[in-house]
């Protein structure tokens, strides 16, 4: 079934049509549902019925998929997470009996009413829970949580924003980097996020070891990451957006990109840390750092990312500068492929698109910066149609200012929905969080509910007062504004309990973090 989405009136881009959901159910003329065809056995109605055949994502959208082999070791120790309240699996599988994990993977789907094909050694009931797949950050920037909310950016747009903003942050050092991360992480665990990418692109004197400082704390939270090597070499007098203090050599970039890779890149599947290379934006990077950190991605096989077509702004910077628009400039310094995902990605035309489209570049959707600094809208569903991967980001944290996936999933929605129309399928920003972050990140093995996939996983519940009178236990995660998981599990752990992360004190770290947010503001 197609499902055609007009563009709303003023805008300039023709219909999209899209296949992955079918029509949305329709209300009778008088508004209401009409409650003659109520199915007697299940007391739903028709439309009711409706709704839930369409907005499950086709199993046969899922023909890229090939479901691994379930764990079979008799040996292995199995938990049973039992008839969830409802699941979203992110590919139209039947898992609303539960799932068994094992060996920190999925290792059975539980279809309803059924129970596993094999014996487990513990249940989890699932029966107040709300199952998906672990969310997943795709842009970030967290050394910004110590500068959130600050007065004086309070009301800018991005050009003036970085330029109040870069001397506060030349003033990072390792310990308030690692707080500010603690923080980062914690916050987005907290949310139901599994997976986060990391876009670090300051290293003042004194702070050369910054990626490695970002490992340690992933490791203690036990998250996954996806550690981007970021930097900036076009300061001021060289036309650049950001003082000569925060610029580096491209030497010095490029033999630490290629240690930190040779020393924490994992590859494969499950893999906890991987290293991106991470030249920051037009306006604060040389081509010739471009060109070369796509060089070495190609040559050690990892990911490229970098803000673009963020702003009118800087695609007037790109003009100016590059004499070229952000896709072409893009093109020309080698990126414009599938190893590459770019945070933003708003100010495209039709044919840019396109490209994009046809070089399988990826775009980490940011709608809560977008909004917050007045940047635009990013075209979501064309970019989708044309074949380009759409992840979620909440991005740094002084342009946000929260780090929660949760959250970011519903202004998402309502986002794309001012864009397309009130028939964006919940389920669809929910498959933007998790199987589209996934694709963007390049990964193959985290974003859905399915045999062989991690046991990455956020359980809601929906016993809060915001959820009370609420109906469609998916649709109330985003509506009614679900903000934090009640469990969270990483490879086959739990690391999130009770809506608390075992043996992290959050009072404490609230106050170290806040010493260091006051300290860099005041220099
Ligand atoms: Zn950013």
């Amino acid at each position: 079934m197609k499902f055609m989405l007009g563009a709303r009136q003023g805008s300039v881009s023709p219909p999209v049509t899209l296949t992955h959901f079918g029509e949305p159910p329709t209300l009778g003329a008088t508004g209401r549902v009409d409650l003659r065809n109520l199915d007697q056995q299940t007391g739903t109605t028709e439309l009711e019925r409706n709704y839930a055949d369409q907005t499950r994502i086709p199993v046969s959208q899922t023909s890229d998929f090939q479901p691994a082999a379930p764990a079979t070791d008799p040996s292995s120790s199995r938990l049973w997470i039992k008839n969830p309240l409802a699941v979203f699996t992110a590919n139209g599988l039947d898992a609303r009996g539960g799932i068994v994990v094992s060996d920190g993977k999925i290792a059975e789907l539980v279809p309803a009413g059924k129970r596993p094909s094999a014996p487990c050694h513990e249940t989890f009931d699932a029966g107040s829970h709300v199952l998906l797949p672990g969310l997943i950050n795709t842009h970030h920037h967290f050394y910004q949580t110590l500068t959130r909310a600050w007065g004086p950016v309070a009301n800018a747009p991005l050009f003036p924003w970085l330029q109040n903003l870069y001397p506060v942050w030349a003033r990072l050092t390792p310990d308030s980097l690692e707080l500010a991360v603690k923080v980062a992480l914690a916050e987005l665990l907290l949310s139901g996020c599994t997976t986060a990418a990391d876009h670090h692109y300051l290293f003042p004197a004194g702070l050369e070891d910054a990626i490695d400082v970002e490992v340690g704390v992933v490791r203690e939270l036990g998250m996954r990451a996806t550690l981007t090597r970021g930097s900036m070499t076009l300061g001021e007098d060289d036309g650049g957006l950001p003082p000569r203090s925060t610029v580096q050599r491209p030497e010095v970039i490029l033999a630490d990109s290629e240690r930190l890779i040779g020393k924490y890149h994992e590859r494969g599947d499950g893999a906890v840390i991987q290293i991106a290379l991470a030249p920051c934006s037009p306006f604060s990077v040389t081509r010739e750092i471009m060109a070369e950190s796509a060089a070495m991605a190609e040559r050690l096989d990892v990911r490229l990312h970098t803000h673009l077509a963020e702003t009118i702004d800087e695609e007037d910077f790109c003009r100016e500068m590059f004499g070229l628009r952000t896709v072409d400039y893009l093109d020309s310094v080698g990126w414009l492929g599938k190893r590459t995902w770019l945070g933003h990605g708003i100010h495209f035309d039709d044919d840019e698109i396109a490209r994009l489209g046809a070089a399988g570049t990826a775009v980490a959707h940011c709608p809560t910066s977008n909004m917050r600094l007045a940047s635009g809208t990013a075209q979501v569903l064309e970019l989708e149609a044309a074949g380009v991967p759409v992840g979620l980001g909440v991005d740094g944290s002084a342009s946000n200012d929260a780090s929660n996936m949760i959250l970011e999933a519903r202004q998402a929605l309502y986002l794309q929905r001012l864009r397309y129309g009130a028939d964006v399928p919940v389920e669809r920003a929910l498959g933007w969080a998790t199987r589209g972050s996934a694709a963007a990140l390049g990964r193959t093995d985290i974003g859905q509910i399915a045999p062989g996939m991690q046991a990455d996983l956020a359980l809601f519940t929906l016993d809060g007062l915001r959820f009370s009178g609420s109906h469609d236990p998916v649709a109330a995660l985003l509506l009614c504004a679900a903000d934090r998981a009640d469990r969270v599990m990483v490879a086959g752990k739990w690391r999130v309990v009770d809506g608390q992360i075992p043996g992290l004190d959050i009072p404490e770290l609230i106050a170290k973090h806040s010493a260091a947010a006051q300290k860099i503001i005041r220099g």
